[in-house]
């Protein structure tokens, strides 16, 4: 390097140096003169987001799938079980775990839009954020019907939720008004439906979009459902918890795209050994009960290759594949199905056109 070159990037990096030293005093002793500037950069944002959200609504071609959380409740950085789907004008949630409704806000997804949310079972890592997106959605200004379906136990867990949330509307109400605050769209709408056990049925059926939820085997939890989403000729089924399960492949054939749950059976086998040497025996007794009631790596390769789905999508993983270790392990379980894997993160986008 030439001693002009050397200068000259000593120069940039003064220079470069000089600019934020002087940006920051400037924030720091006269923040008020800033104040224009950040709120037009805040609000070119979310128009720029509002904008992005109203083009993908008004797509009548794909399905686009979400998704948010892809956790199972085993610690870790990742938010808890939710999927988004936006399908023809309607943006559903299945599933809605802790930490859902922040990051899908955080992702952009128009929340205000939000008609449908769908729920596989009442296991907290499906359901803790359910009051939370009923009542977000309503006060970032959604006008339409929010409809919530779900297996027995979700009258009374909507029930609960209006109780839960009844003076919290009321504040919002007495403060801002009845005009700016529509009270009525403050709570969801139930379907329970009853009659899956051991079977299938369609409970959604709108603009060309057919849901059907269908019985899976997350035993001694009952009932607990998995959803087929179909949409001129594409499918997307979300398996919801269970064992290998013989209408997840049924329902499977030939889709677009399969998200199925995974647990690392191996590895938990391990840990449970190692918890009982340390004598922690409850966290063994949970180690050792979880491991009957999902579906391991090379199950789950087996239903996608059986089913011959285009897209295998993995998500609620028990343990989750953040260590390169894990997810090798993961891979190497993996290896009956040929197509497409995903290790689906939190806020990754998958669009079937
Ligand atoms: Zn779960
Ligand atoms: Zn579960």
């Amino acid at each position: 390097m030439t001693s002009s070159m050397k200068k000259g990037i000593r120069l940039i990096l003064l220079m470069t140096a000089l600019f934020f030293a002087i940006g920051w005093l400037a924030t720091t002793l006269l923040p008020g003169n800033f104040v224009p500037f950040m709120l037009n950069q805040q609000l070119k944002r979310q128009l720029a987001v509002a904008e992005k959200s109203s083009e993908i609504l008004k797509d009548k071609e794909s399905i686009r799938v979400y998704t948010v959380g892809t956790a199972s409740p085993m610690p870790g950085e990742r938010i808890q079980t939710g999927n988004a789907v936006i399908v023809n004008g309607h943006f559903f949630m299945f599933d809605v775990g802790d930490g859902i409704v922040q990051k899908a806000e955080n992702m952009g997804l128009p929340l205000n839009r939000l008609d449908g949310i769908f729920i596989t079972h009442w296991h907290s890592d499906h359901m803790m954020d359910l009051p939370s997106l009923i009542s977000r959605s309503w006060l970032l200004g959604r006008t339409n019907d929010l409809h919530l379906y779900g297996p027995d136990g979700t009258d009374t867990i909507n029930q609960a939720i209006d109780q839960f949330l009844h003076i919290e509307n009321r504040h919002r109400v007495d403060h801002h008004g009845r005009e700016t605050m529509d009270v009525s769209k403050a709570r969801a709408i139930a379907h329970e439906f009853k009659n899956v056990q051991g079977g299938k049925e369609i409970i959604y059926q709108q603009d060309g979009i057919k849901i059907t939820a269908f019985d899976v085997d997350h035993a001694p939890i009952e009932p607990a459902v998995g959803y087929a989403i179909e949409y001129k000729g594409k499918k997307v089924v979300i398996s919801g918890d269970t064992k290998k399960n013989e209408l997840v492949l049924e329902m499977a054939q030939n889709a677009d795209l399969l998200l199925h749950e995974v647990i690392l059976n191996s590895l938990l086998k391990q840990m449970e050994a190692r918890l009982k040497e340390e004598g922690m025996i409850r966290n063994e007794k949970i180690i050792h009960d979880i491991q009957d009631y999902h579906t391991p790596p090379a199950e789950v390769a087996e239903i996608a290759s059986r089913a011959n789905v285009k897209r295998l999508v993995l998500h609620h993983f028990a343990p989750p594949p953040d260590f390169r270790i894990v997810k090798n392990l993961y891979k190497k379980e993996l290896s009956e199905f040929d197509g497409e894997i995903h290790f689906a993160n939190d806020g990754d986008e998958f669009v079937i056109k």
